[in-house]
């Protein structure tokens, strides 16, 4: 349940680095000379499949060039490891070498001067299944090949210069086989894709071969869902899933974005999902399908509520600081979305709050343990993840109804979301700790500097959910880390009552 985005704060960091030393972007560099986009194509072959053969041409900036550095287990030469026979030359076919750095994470020194345009070639190797991904969230988030299709991340395929831009791709495969791509294709042109910025290229899902594809639309959304033939009899139902929340999200963020999106869902063994820039992908295990729905829609509905919040739209600042809100409010949406939708049932829905209770509670009471605050939490998300999760869905749980206590019903904490998306996403701007604070404010009428600093940017104070449950008419019963929710009957025909109703979407329903 994971989001990656790291190229804009880059190159923002890159942008002014190099203001300050005084060094002028080339025209390429700043995306206004479309002759020297970065283009590259990628040819597979269905007699190798486990090859794919790729032709570069990007412009060097810092005689670097690199591959993307997270999402592959920590390896020494990172997603590097699997490429083969790398050749660098300049325009006018001069080879140029290009070394491997030791210890650079996937990354090579190639001696050209700024701006210099250069033509790669290499091979990657698709042999990333044969490596176990744990230690960095897991196999949804690994190129794996199954029942005949790659599910690929587009990460493994691209060796590129540190500078956002504009780009094309062009993708040439067996006739046979299909393929599901988030990026736009040129109008004119069989296979060549137009790639709009660096996280998009290096963050997303692409699939490749023999599997099932499905597509529906949005308002401007466009969804092409991929799915592993061993899937194949619940295609209907998650596209019906898909749509249904997205209607949600499209309510509670006034639309849907004009935008490619691929949702890629193949057979292994758990339930978990990773979201990209305009795509995800999400790991099932099939035997459990016919069992609760709950159980793989919660992760469906968390990566998609990721393409407004942590992977594509608003995005933090420092992207540790604000996990609990990327993450935390994530996963409050995704069960509250279907619960409004009917997608689950109350009961269902009141579980899946306990769970989040508990795992703030036992995050905050494992003594002798330091205890850290929500936002230090995202330093290491991958150790704190019970933490991060739990916590911040119980920040979102507990703002949500004081706002909509506060404002008698007027407001939420959808509001809020709105506004972000309006003044960050919309504008392409990455947020802090004291911009969601700012909203949250604003919105409410009322402060809650000190809710902040005690619940999300202090470690010390425990949040006692009761009193805001309570405003909805809800009762919190707890033993331990066990938490218990029931609706009190005598609430019902009273304000409280109506709160409950308007916070689960109930007299929509009536
Ligand atoms: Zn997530």
């Amino acid at each position: 349940m994971k989001s990656e985005s790291v190229f804009r704060v880059a190159k923002a960091i890159l942008l002014s680095a190099m203001l300050a030393l005084g060094i002028s972007l080339p025209a390429s560099a700043s995306g206004e000379d479309a002759q020297d986009q970065s283009h590259y194509q990628l040819s597979f072959d269905a007699d190798t499949p486990r090859q794919v053969r790729v032709e570069g041409q990007v412009t060097v900036i810092g005689q670097r060039l690199r591959m993307f550095l997270y999402g592959q287990p920590f390896l020494e030469n990172g997603w590097a490891t699997w490429v083969e026979d790398l050749q660098a030359s300049t325009t006018d076919g001069t080879p140029v070498e290009a070394r491997l750095r030791e210890g650079g994470w996937g990354s090579w020194d190639i001696d050209v001067p700024d701006g210099t345009r250069v033509n790669l070639s290499y091979t990657v190797n698709l042999t990333q299944d044969e490596y176990d991904w744990d230690s960095v969230g897991g196999q949804d988030g690994r190129p794996t090949w199954s029942n005949g299709a790659f599910y690929g991340v587009t990460r493994a395929f691209f060796i590129y210069s540190d500078h956002d831009e504009q780009m094309t791709v062009q993708i040439d495969r067996p006739d046979s086989w299909r393929m599901a791509s988030p990026w736009l294709r040129l109008p004119g042109a069989d296979n060549l894709y137009a790639v709009p910025n660096l996280d998009s290229l290096v963050s997303n899902a692409l699939v490749l071969g023999d599997f099932d594809l499905l597509s529906t639309e949005n308002g401007p959304m466009r969804i092409e869902l991929a799915l592993d033939r061993q899937l194949s009899e619940y295609g209907e139902e998650f596209l019906e899933v898909l749509d249904t929340l997205l209607d949600e999200y499209a309510r509670i963020y006034g639309e849907t974005p004009d935008t490619n999106y691929v949702v890629a869902i193949r057979a292994a063994d758990e339930h978990d999902g990773e979201a990209f820039y305009s795509s995800f992908n999400m790991v099932i295990m099939p035997e459990q399908l016919g069992g609760p729905r709950i159980a793989w829609a919660g992760v469906l509905g968390h990566e998609l509520f990721h393409l407004w919040n942590g992977a594509n739209f608003l995005r933090g600042e420092d992207k540790s600081a604000v996990e609990w809100f990327t993450e935390g409010f994530t996963e409050y949406y995704s069960s509250l979305s279907l619960m409004r939708t009917g997608l689950i049932d109350q009961a269902t829905y009141f579980r899946k709050l306990e769970y989040y209770l508990a795992r703030y509670f036992i995050t905050t009471h494992r003594w002798p343990e330091e205890r850290l605050s929500l936002v230090e939490a995202g330093q290491d998300k991958q150790h704190n993840w019970l933490f991060v999760y739990g916590g911040g869905s119980t920040m979102a749980l507990a703002l949500d109804l004081d706002i909509r206590q506060r404002t008698q019903g007027a407001r939420g904490l959808d509001d809020v979301m709105h506004l972000l998306m309006d003044r960050f996403g919309r504008m392409d701007r990455t947020l802090a700790v004291r911009d969601i604070l700012d909203a949250v404010n604003e919105i409410s009428g009322a402060d809650y500097t000190d809710f902040f600093d005690a619940y999300i940017r202090g470690s010390e104070a425990f949040l006692d959910i009761a009193p805001y449950l309570a405003h909805v008419g809800v009762r919190s019963d707890r033993s331990s880390e066990e938490y218990y929710l029931t609706r009190s009957p005598a609430s019902m025909d009273t304000p409280s009552g109506e709160l409950f109703d308007q916070w689960l979407g109930l007299e929509r329903a009536e």
